[in-house]
């Protein structure tokens, strides 16, 4: 089945005959007079209907076998280095989404992980950082905010040759776009606050694997012991906003490549970073995973940091606020957030488009612009 399909009916949850799913808030699940459970059910914290139901989705989207949903993204990464073991080391990109950099040198680097960053689309900085501990490339492709690609086959097949799993934070490109599994990875995750929840308003993160193994049971603990999976209304939310995903994503991709191609012919732009883009570095091995390209891209304003910031003053549709993958359009000074150890080009502005019409998005950026 076509994900527009499974998204809708992999897993469907039904009281009294509804069409609409029900949220099923109960902490705790009954026994009979005999002392068994009523249903598979126990105690909301090591599942509820409505995390297995999204679970369910996101596994059959994405062409995985097991997945466990947590209470934010950045929970999902702690699962996975979490999964690992103190002493092991982990390649994760330079550009790292700044979020999961956090994860793991504030919290893990402590812990005993060690973890060298280097530009996973060169494929030979990743061997040159290979130790005989590294038991897990991460990578992130597109990458955030610059859209660099990482070739998910070629370094799957590198993990693999040396013993280790190649995981894929697939956030920015959702399984509409990219099934990370297909060209070899083992793990993939997702920051479902951004396209999966769709909407801005609600926070969860998601790990699916290919394979349901010892790792993934680390995993699984984690969620279910470490108590950090995610609740039922936001996989409620989850739930019902998957229906929409592919035709949001597919919408959201067009405008983008509207956006991307228009941006890209403007004097007052110095550079255009979107996947789509023929004259994009990644661009041919984007073509071999990733359709479409996607509903980001970021903006290199000519003038430098002051110029950005002046224009991003001026849009008038577009929200300036951080996330992404939400219906309304985002627009954001990434320096600016990420702080003094920022790596991001201090004339850059990321872009997540929403579903407003491309038209009035582009005219908007145009009379900011000007
Ligand atoms: C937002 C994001 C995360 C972190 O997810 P949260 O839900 O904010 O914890 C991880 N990776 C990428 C690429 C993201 O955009």
């Amino acid at each position: 089945m076509q994900p527009e399909t499974l998204a809708l009916h992999a897993a469907e949850l039904s009281v009294y005959g509804s069409v609409a799913s029900p949220i099923v808030l109960s902490t705790t699940y009954e026994r009979d007079a005999d002392n068994q459970l009523v249903s598979e059910y126990f105690y909301s914290r090591t599942g509820h209907p409505n995390r297995q139901a999204f679970e369910q989705i996101v596994s059959a989207l994405e062409g995985g076998t097991v997945a466990a949903a947590f209470a934010s993204g950045n929970a999902a990464t702690q699962a996975v280095m979490h999964a690992l073991a103190p002493g092991d080391h982990v390649i994760a990109p330079v550009d790292i989404y700044f979020g999961t950099r956090a994860v793991i040198e504030s919290l893990y680097t402590r812990w005993g992980l060690q973890v060298s960053f280097v530009d996973t689309t060169d494929l030979d900085a990743i061997k040159a950082a290979w130790q005989p501990t590294t038991k897990l490339v991460w990578i992130e492709t597109p990458s955030n905010p610059r859209l660099r690609i990482t070739d998910i086959a070629a370094a799957a097949e590198l993990a693999h040759a040396r013993g280790a799993l190649l995981a894929a934070d697939n956030t920015w490109a959702t399984p509409i776009c990219t099934r990370p599994f297909e060209h070899g990875a083992d793990i993939v995750m997702h920051s479902t606050t951004k396209y999966f929840g769709g909407h801005s308003d609600t926070l969860s993160g998601l790990i699916v694997m290919r394979d349901s193994n010892e790792f993934f049971e680390r995993i699984r603990t984690m969620q279910t012991i470490g108590g950090t999976g995610a609740a039922p209304f936001d996989c409620w939310l989850l739930q019902r906003s998957v229906a929409t995903m592919a035709v949001r994503v597919e919408r959201q991709s067009q405008s983008a490549a509207q956006l991307a191609e228009a941006l890209s012919q403007h004097t007052r732009i110095a550079n255009v970073n979107y996947p789509g883009l023929a004259s994009h570095a990644g661009h041919a091995i984007a073509a071999r995973q990733m359709r479409p390209f996607g509903g980001m891209l970021s903006i290199e304003v000519a003038g430098g940091a002051e110029e950005a910031l002046r224009m991003i003053g001026k849009v008038q549709l577009f929200k300036r606020a951080t996330s992404l993958g939400g219906v309304e359009s985002l627009i954001e000074h990434r320096a600016s957030v990420e702080g003094p150890q920022s790596k991001t080009p201090p004339n850059l502005l990321r872009v997540s488009v929403g579903l407003e019409h491309a038209d009035d998005l582009l005219a908007d950026l145009l009379q900011a612009l000007d």
